[in-house]
């Protein structure tokens, strides 16, 4: 459903690459129904990361996400992307993002955006796309959503209230 004119990347693109297709959504966070789950198989939903990453410290975080849904009964709101400073592409064609962010904002189930308070769990991180962070715990990474707007350009939570922003974006998560 691109318009016409635009890049359409192939799976075939990263092929040696020595990038992952690394899954902003997981197959497993979309099981409503099979249109649902094969949404998150689109290129849109990927981006490269190195191995160490997607299957290392970014997969912790996962692993952390889904626990907090299924044994916290938890509901999670969660923003992630790439963020690009270097301008480099695999084969000159699929940009790489030097880092990662993820943006989650705990809730608990059936909870919205008018339960949002200054005290309502975050968790930020910026994690680099690089090998050698395999091992590694996710909360080594955590920052500030501000830290994340800075890097990226993007106001997050812009339909969270401003004086509960500037709170909840400003601190690191203490837990
Ligand atoms: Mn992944
Ligand atoms: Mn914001």
């Amino acid at each position: 459903s691109l318009p016409a004119g635009f890049t359409r990347i192939k799976h075939a693109d990263y092929t040696n690459s020595g990038y992952d297709r690394g899954h902003l959504v997981r197959s497993e966070e979309r099981t409503i129904d099979d249109a649902d789950n094969k949404s998150t198989f689109l290129l849109t939903n990927i981006l490269p990361q190195r191995p160490d990453l997607n299957q290392g410290v970014w997969y912790d975080m996962e692993q952390w996400c889904e626990t907090m849904c299924k044994d916290s009964t938890k509901e999670l709101f969660v923003i992630a992307g790439g963020i690009y400073t270097s301008n480099s592409k695999i084969n000159n064609l699929v940009a790489i993002p030097d880092s990662c962010f993820k943006i989650v904002v705990v809730l608990e189930a059936g909870q919205r955006l008018s339960s949002i308070t200054k005290t309502t769990r975050i968790e930020a991180v910026i994690m680099p796309n690089i090998q050698g962070i395999r091992a590694d715990n996710w909360q080594k990474y955590k920052r500030t959503v501000d830290e994340i707007e800075a890097a990226t350009g993007y106001d997050f939570l812009n339909y969270v209230r401003k004086d509960i922003q500037a709170v909840i974006e400003s601190k690191p998560s203490i837990f």
